[in-house]
């Protein structure tokens, strides 16, 4: 049986969180002695001398009527980085406890435990870069706190099948991490909605992909409230800057413009795999449900230190596991895409 509490580390348990000025003043007020600001101001606008809203309170609310789920059940972090390494801190004893990643797969997940110096347990994907359900189910024991599940994945930009993700949520009593940061550009559906079906789920998403913006660091966590409740209580106090804030208050209301920023990505990465396949030197361009692709080409090095000398910088995944041979190209714009392909063509 999944229980919150026997996954937790006993220093989190016990931990007693850091209470801000803002934390502890409730109510109404209109001059703030409490926190050590600058009274005077700043040099930019006159809010930045404030300590942004801990919990992100209006950023959440917009984001919940975006994402119909509710305020309480996000999580918001500098990035995705942040969302994924507070889980550990919450979940990973250093040297006692494991967690389990599907490569190839996203790199942080396995950074992020070296970081905590916590042990890695790999089931690689099968050839067509599926879960592997027999390695998972075999290599997970009673100190096992995570399973990272990467869907569409990062570098080979499927989808993991719905059904095994549901398998695993159903059989396993730790945390489910399933990083949708490319769901935007999937055929599939998210599983924010089965937040209530699964106590164990936890959803990440990010601002830097589909919503474009990767400069501002948001990343978001969905899950129970009582997940959320100990992201709250290990995050820094104010993680995400008041300028974050701001910005993305404002960018989320134009839902409109990123909708067709979608639409456009997916038709023009169905336009650069048809003129990818069409090049004598791409022996496969695999299914994505990303905003890349994944390339199989005749010399991966040589072509990709050729595109490097014309200006043309793409991932060479070729020392990746399940991945030889592979370039990882994400989408550009047309003019970027047309550059591409004439390059190669001369290749
Ligand atoms: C790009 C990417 C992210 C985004 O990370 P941020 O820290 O939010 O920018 C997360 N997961 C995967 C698999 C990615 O490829």
């Amino acid at each position: 049986m999944f229980q919150l509490e026997n996954l937790l580390r006993e220093n989190i348990k016990k931990l007693v969180p850091y209470s801000s000025a803002r934390d502890d003043f409730k109510g109404e007020a209109n001059v703030f002695l409490d926190a050590n600001e600058n009274s005077l101001g700043s040099p930019l606008t006159k809010w930045y001398n404030r300590y942004p809203d801990p919990l992100q309170w209006k950023v959440k609310e917009a984001l919940s009527k975006i994402k119909g789920v509710a305020p309480q059940n996000i999580f918001i972090g500098n990035g995705s980085d942040e969302c994924i390494d507070i889980l550990y801190r919450a979940f990973c004893d250093p040297r006692k406890d494991n967690v389990i990643i599907n490569p190839p797969t996203y790199g942080m997940y396995e950074v992020s435990a070296h970081i905590n110096d916590v042990e890695v347990r790999r089931a690689s994907l099968t050839k067509d870069f599926q879960l592997n359900l027999e390695n998972i189910e075999g290599l997970i024991d009673e100190h096992t706190k995570i399973i990272w599940i990467c869907s569409p994945n990062n570098p080979t930009a499927n989808s993991m099948n719905r059904a095994d993700i549901e398998i695993v949520l159903n059989n396993f009593d730790g945390l489910v991490v399933v990083d949708e940061a490319y769901i935007n550009f999937s055929r599939q559906r998210s599983l924010i909605q089965e937040l209530s079906e699964y106590p164990n789920l936890v959803v990440l998403q990010t601002l830097s992909k589909a919503w474009g913006m990767a400069g501002l660091r948001l990343g978001m966590a969905f899950a129970s409230v009582d997940i959320i409740e100990i992201y709250n209580k290990v995050k820094p106090p104010y993680n995400i800057s008041q300028a974050t804030q701001e910005l993305v208050l404002r960018a989320l209301e134009e839902t409109g413009q990123v909708n067709e920023m979608i639409k456009a990505l997916v038709s023009m990465r169905a336009d650069l795999e048809k003129n990818l396949q069409s090049l004598s030197i791409v022996e496969e361009v695999y299914p994505s449900d990303a905003n890349f692709l994944l390339v199989k080409v005749s010399d991966a090095n040589k072509i990709y230190n050729y595109l490097l000398n014309a200006g043309i910088v793409v991932r060479n995944r070729s020392k990746v596991e399940l991945c030889e041979g592979c370039l990882r190209i994400t989408v550009g714009t047309e003019k970027e895409n047309k550059e591409l392909i004439t390059t190669l063509r001369k290749f």
